[in-house]
């Protein structure tokens, strides 16, 4: 059994794909071509009504925001440890420095009472002036945002949301691109919305911010043409192919993602009381990018499930914070203690919106036999 298979889905739309692949074959428009901008569109809808920023991957939806506002060498951005290297990157490339925060044991996401004492740390102990929070919607669940938010405005910090696993879900009535000053997601294949190749975009309410961003995707274009140049920009556009890839994706997307709650509400029933399984807060929708349980004997537990043919994933085996790039990028004197302890325990399971319920049933039965195993060499030791 795959990990995921991206191939169900494809078979569903091949046909419509193609037509769709075919079309920007006959306009031509390679670059910019109507569809990014129909694209980008129906994504806005999809957020809730935001202005929406196409661009060439995650990494670079997460970037730009940043050079957007200015933020560079002297600055601090917060953000957790417990995360895919593009977050920290992406600050580490405008040349600001990342400052790491503890995450809450039971959402994995960005802990706003360690985010405070990350902030009276960097005040009291170096010169750098906070900008940014950047939270991370780890797996697919939403940040925190409405306890962020005061922290921020307190602070003057910017809140730029990490949202490249999240697109799709939910915290209360407020779409994922709405929850942030600006969000960044991912299209990336193996992404709840994927597209063939590299993707991503950007969510923002300000429409200032909004002309910022369309002009640095375009090498800091001025208002007055194509050599007009007011910033300094890069070159991270969507391709077109890649958007009418992604238009008709779009189309099941809803579907998708109500799939995707099904298949996690069956995990959930089927392991609740052998494992700890992950805890969505009440009024909270999540994406679903990854199913994560903690477990203990995690490593033996990922081998005997290798051997049953049960494939499983550890994200992430190492904190940022202990990674060669970041060893020197400050965090709060207490440590990162919950990040250090799940990045031991964790381990992601088989997950797609088409994984068939016999499969989903074979995860569950491995995963509880070997428990009951070791609890049955435990009582004849005990015994002996
Ligand atoms: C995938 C991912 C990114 C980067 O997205 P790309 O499209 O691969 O550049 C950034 N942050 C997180 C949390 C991710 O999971």
């Amino acid at each position: 059994m795959p990990f995921i298979d991206l191939m169900v889905q494809q078979e569903r739309i091949r046909h419509e794909v193609d037509a769709a692949v075919s079309r920007v074959l006959d306009h031509g428009q390679y670059i910019m071509g109507p569809e990014v901008l129909e694209l980008e569109k129906k994504l806005g809808e999809l957020a809730g009504g935001v202005e929406v920023i196409s661009c060439s991957s995650g990494t670079d939806a997460i970037w730009l925001p940043l050079l957007a506002y200015g933020i560079g060498a002297g600055d601090a951005v917060f953000l957790p440890s417990f995360t895919f290297t593009a977050t920290a990157e992406a600050v580490c490339l405008t040349g600001a420095t990342p400052v790491f925060v503890d995450i809450d044991p039971q959402t994995f996401n960005i802990d706003p009472a360690s985010l405070c004492i990350a902030l009276a740390d960097v005040r009291a102990e170096t010169d750098l002036r906070p900008r940014a929070v950047m939270p991370v919607d780890l797996f697919g669940l939403p940040a925190p945002y409405t306890t962020i938010e005061p922290i921020a405005r307190e602070n003057g910090l910017a809140i730029i949301s990490d949202a490249a696993q999240s697109l799709g879900g939910r915290s209360g009535d407020v779409p994922v691109g709405k929850l942030a000053d600006v969000t960044g997601t991912s299209f990336f294949p193996a992404k709840p919305l994927g597209c063939y190749g590299d993707g991503g975009a950007i969510f923002s309410g300000s429409s200032d911010l909004a002309e910022t961003l369309r002009s640095i995707r375009v090498h800091g274009r001025g208002a007055s043409g194509k050599y007009d140049n007011v910033r300094v920009g890069t070159n991270a556009r969507l391709d077109t192919i890649q958007a009418s890839v992604l238009l008709e994706k779009l189309k099941i997307f809803d579907e998708e993602i109500a799939l995707r709650q099904h298949v996690a509400g069956r995990y959930e029933a089927g392991l609740w009381d052998v494992v700890t399984t992950p805890s969505v807060p009440q009024g909270s929708v999540s994406a679903w990018a990854q199913y994560t349980i903690v477990c203990e004997h995690r490593d033996d537990l990922a081998a005997a499930l290798d051997n049953v043919g049960v494939p499983t994933q550890i994200y992430y085996p190492c904190p940022l914070h202990q990674q060669l790039p970041y060893l020197n990028a400050p965090k709060p004197k207490a440590g990162l203690p919950v990040t250090e302890d799940l990045t031991s325990r964790v381990l992601s399971l088989p997950f797609y919106p088409y994984l068939p319920s016999h499969q989903q049933d074979q995860v569950i039965e491995s995963i509880r036999q070997f428990y009951i195993r070791r609890e049955t060499k435990t009582t004849l030791g005990a015994a002996t």
